[in-house]
């Protein structure tokens, strides 16, 4: 990168980083569909593949569309070294791989995606990598379930479908004393609402699939942090076990970081529009959302992030029948468990995305029978409020 790119602000990184024009002069960012790379002799051949010449080998791990996508990643989050992947649970899975070991311990936070708890219970758990799971917001509990093989803190701020916020340095600093690093899944901010290196994070990892993508298109995930941890042992893993981002995925996900600046205060904003409506109606309990001065981490959020980002949940007085008649009475909202869509969804989270949980391992969770969570898309407010009038018309 050169001088100036360096200062960039983080739009310009979202639309201009990482770009290497060809001889064509294309203006949009080239697809690059292809597998091998082809080399002037034998002895090019040579250097390249010991290492000694940097360049494109095999589009397992050098693709030029795929690298343009991490440096520009890399940028907006302010990490030196971006390894995209195949999808958010490869970049979670290329993490873990790349730096655990067989006897290593995690501690990560309940409030995580489920299917990376299901990766910790049973599959790194098969390795001999164990988990301790604890409250996202008691950082005594974390350094409570601290052990000597302790290499990995794991967590995602805000949580789903809650909206728990982490302290980002108050657990960083927490891993550090126990030489332990700190992983922050930040699929729901994006780097416009959060950067957790500021904080003293040691690893982002993201679902691509999700607001990067923003339009619901294409599976991908991503790693970033040092050149040491991520740049060699991440990266290792990855151009060996190979959960690679494909080129085209990664164009679709250039595009909307191109657009992430745009559409994250976008969301933002209609999402605290429609929670503080959402709290002035009768049959709603409570409503789960950062932005709202009733939420317990309202300020901490408030410091720690440029916006509440697009996902709120909210209780009815009433359990799931009454949640599942608001559901079916929306005519445009998207009954789907995705989030991260210019299109607003809307999950029952007790039988969808938490179902497979004992009725007692969610009310840990907090997980109630009247909870819905809403990934609030980039529609109209006005017309998203009527559609949520009309599945509080129908409790009534
Ligand atoms: C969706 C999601 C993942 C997994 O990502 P995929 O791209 O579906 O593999 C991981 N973490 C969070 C927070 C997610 O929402």
């Amino acid at each position: 990168m050169n001088d100036d790119t360096q200062n960039y602000r983080l739009a310009t990184h979202g639309v201009r980083t990482g770009q290497q024009r060809t001889h064509e002069g294309e203006h949009s960012e080239a697809i690059f569909p292809t597998s091998s790379y082809v080399f002037e002799s034998a002895a090019h051949a040579a250097a390249r593949f010991q290492g000694d010449e940097p360049g494109n080998i095999y589009s397992r791990f050098t693709n030029p569309t795929v690298r343009t996508f991490e440096e520009r990643l890399a940028a907006l989050e302010g990490g030196e070294r971006c390894v995209a992947t195949s999808s958010g649970m490869s970049a979670i899975l290329s993490t873990c791989l790349g730096i655990l070991k067989s006897g290593d311990h995690i501690v990560s936070s309940r409030s995580i995606f489920g299917t990376t708890s299901v990766l910790f219970n049973n599959y790194l758990a098969k390795l001999g990598i164990s988990t301790t799971f604890v409250s996202l917001t008691d950082p005594d509990a974390w350094e409570a379930a601290i052990t000597p093989q302790t290499r990995l803190l794991f967590l995602e701020t805000p949580s789903n479908p809650l909206t728990e916020i982490a302290d980002i340095q108050v657990l960083a600093d927490i891993a550090h004393r126990h030489d332990a690093l700190l992983v922050v899944d930040n699929c729901f901010c994006t780097p416009i609402l959060q950067r957790p290196f500021e904080f003293g994070a040691d690893i982002v990892v993201h679902s691509a699939t999700k607001y990067l993508d923003g339009q619901g298109r294409c599976i991908g995930g991503a790693v970033v942090g040092s050149d040491e941890v991520v740049g060699t042992d991440v990266y290792g893993f990855l151009r060996t076990a190979g959960p690679t981002m494909s080129p085209f995925n990664a164009w679709v996900f250039l595009k909307g970081l191109e657009t992430l600046a745009v559409r994250m205060p976008a969301h933002t904003q209609r999402a605290g529009e429609l929670a503080t409506w959402l709290e002035q109606q009768s049959g709603v309990k409570r409503v789960y959302y950062p932005g709202l001065a009733s939420h317990p981490q309202y300020a901490l959020s408030a410091q720690q992030q440029n916006g509440a980002g697009g996902l709120l949940s909210f209780e009815l007085d009433a359990g799931k029948e009454a949640a599942w008649r608001f559901i079916d009475a929306t005519r445009m909202i998207s009954i789907t468990a995705n989030l991260g869509d210019a299109k607003t969804t809307v999950t029952h989270p007790a039988t969808t995305t938490h179902g497979r949980l004992s009725d007692q391992e969610r009310a840990t969770a907090g997980i109630s029978d009247g909870l819905i969570r809403i990934a609030v898309g980039l529609e109209d407010v006005e017309d998203l409020r009527d559609d949520f009038q009309r599945g509080l018309d129908a409790l009534a």
